[in-house]
């Protein structure tokens, strides 16, 4: 096997191949590192390679199959977005504020990883904090998308989406706080997952907003995402938001069998702007679950308009409060002044990016007194409808299909200067951050050349059927077997 088709090995076939001792980790992980260094330059979806731990942990890996002491994803290369703490590597969340900082700890990710087997290949781009649809709002410079290169891999999370469809990691890790593992998985025709909240602990993740945030994984198959997910969920005493129920075999749900089954389609989710491609394509995915033998059920969930807005006042609001940390004491920046006051200034002003200095005034503004109530509280109450929507629905139905992205990706530069415009790529991802469901991206299909992604919402901690129903939709098609043609840029 040549080192360009291992790295477009699934997790499931390289742990088959490692396990009959057909290829090494090392090999896999070199494949790997040549191919970051032969293209990333033009993709930029690394921010810092972990070369020296990843041959490492590949030699610790190839010595623990030796011994058949194999876990799920030992020896298998995975990519981390900057937002998760990594104590043998920087962590920055693409921000200027942590430049130089290093965590003490391991996020508890990366430790069940770590101690899974798995190689860390580096760490991949994200929008400053993860606020933003399109990676644009990186300090270290934007991330291309695999499809092409003039336009955006979606965000947050557009350097953990851009390296899996690049070929430059088998399978990443990203988060999702308002749609940024979906969007790029969609935008860059890869597998994302989000799962409910609860079920991944959040330790270590650098936090946006506490009461959306989830990470999830980034793969070509859906099946590499039930590896993934396998992997790293489960309760954590370190996170007591994390839900202590037993995590089902997700592999067990992959029958490939959705006959009986009932897939719901909210009327809502049609709206002005709707690329037409994007709505051929979905619709077509939709007959597909049919032909397949699911009971199409129409489902209504009349408050999703307002699931935009209510996250505009929450999410800034958590954030304002989070980020107040980042004070030029504790992490990273520290710009020396004559007062303390002055210092927090300097550091904050300079440290911050405009994207993010907007979330902050946003949230301070929504939090203060007199108008705490208007916003604040009210949007609360939004958000008990938004999840009450869905509930109803999951009364009738088994899953909820929908669009993932109402365009496919953006030209880059193309919304920077209209941040609501840059807020619309998102209506179909946040309601599931605000009901806190479970929500899967897989390709369905091309419009204008570029990827088209289908939803799955599934039941709180229902990720199993989540996983059934994308799985069966995924081999009945094509689409998650195309790959970018990157001979221009060497790949
Ligand atoms: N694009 C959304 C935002 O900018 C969601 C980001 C995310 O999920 N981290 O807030």
């Amino acid at each position: 096997m040549n080192a360009t088709d291992l790295t477009w090995l699934s997790a499931a076939d390289a742990r088959r191949m490692l396990d009959r001792k057909e290829i090494s980790s090392a090999e896999l992980t070199d494949a790997h590192l040549r191919r970051i260094d032969e293209i990333d330059g033009p993709i930029h979806a690394y921010l810092h390679v972990m070369a020296d731990v990843a041959r490492a942990q590949a030699a610790e890996a190839d010595a623990r199959i030796a011994r058949g002491e194999a876990g799920m994803l030992t020896g298998i290369p995975v990519a981390l977005k900057d937002v998760l703490v990594t104590i043998d590597a920087p962590t920055t969340a693409a921000s200027k504020i942590l430049e130089g900082y290093r965590s003490p700890y391991d996020a508890t990710v990366v430790s069940r990883l770590r101690d899974d087997g798995a190689v860390f290949l580096g760490k991949v781009n994200t929008d400053e904090f993860a606020m933003g649809s399109s990676t644009e709002n990186s300090a270290f410079g934007v991330t291309h998308n695999p499809w092409d290169l003039d336009r955006v891999p979606g965000g947050s999370s557009g350097g953990a989406s851009a390296s899996v469809a690049a070929g430059e990691a088998v399978i990443s890790l990203g988060s999702d706080t308002g749609g940024s593992i979906r969007q790029p998985a969609g935008f860059c025709g890869v597998v994302g997952l989000k799962p409910t909240y609860g079920r991944v602990s959040r330790f270590g993740l650098i936090a946006f907003a506490s009461s959306l945030d989830q990470i999830g994984p980034f793969s070509r198959s859906v099946e590499d995402a039930a590896m993934m997910l396998q992997v790293i969920a489960g309760k954590d005493a370190n996170d007591s938001t994390s839900v202590p129920l037993p995590v089902p075999n997700y592999r067990d749900a992959l029958t490939g069998d959705i006959r009986g089954m009932k897939i719901g389609v909210a009327r809502e989710y049609r709206i002005d702007g709707m690329e037409p491609g994007v709505d051929k394509a979905t619709s077509a995915a939709i007959d597909r679950l049919r032909e397949l033998g699911a009971e199409i059920v129409e489902v209504s969930l009349p408050h999703t308009k307002y699931a935009l807005p209510t996250y505009y006042i929450t999410a800034p609001a958590e954030a304002s409060a989070n980020l107040a940390r980042f004070d030029g004491v504790k992490y990273g920046l520290s710009i020396e002044a004559n007062s303390l006051r002055e210092m927090y200034e300097r550091t904050r002003g300079e440290g911050f990016g405009a994207e993010v200095k907007r979330r902050i005034m946003l949230g301070t503004y929504a939090l203060s007194s007199g108008y705490y109530d208007a916003y604040y509280v009210k949007a609360q109450k939004v958000r008990t409808l938004l999840k009450k929507d869905f509930d109803e629905a999951f009364a009738q139905v088994d899953a909820i299909v929908a669009p993932t992205s109402p365009t496919v990706a953006f030209k880059i530069g193309a919304r920077t200067d209209d941040p609501y415009q840059m807020y619309l790529a998102d209506v179909w991802t946040i309601p599931a951050n605000m009901a806190g469901i479970p929500g899967i991206a897989i390709p369905c299909g091309f419009s204008d050349g570029m990827p088209v992604s289908l939803q799955v919402f599934g039941k709180a901690f229902d990720e199993s059927t989540v996983f059934k129903v994308a799985h069966a939709y995924e081999q009945s098609e094509r689409w998650s077997t195309m790959r970018p043609d990157l001979t221009a840029i060497g790949g």
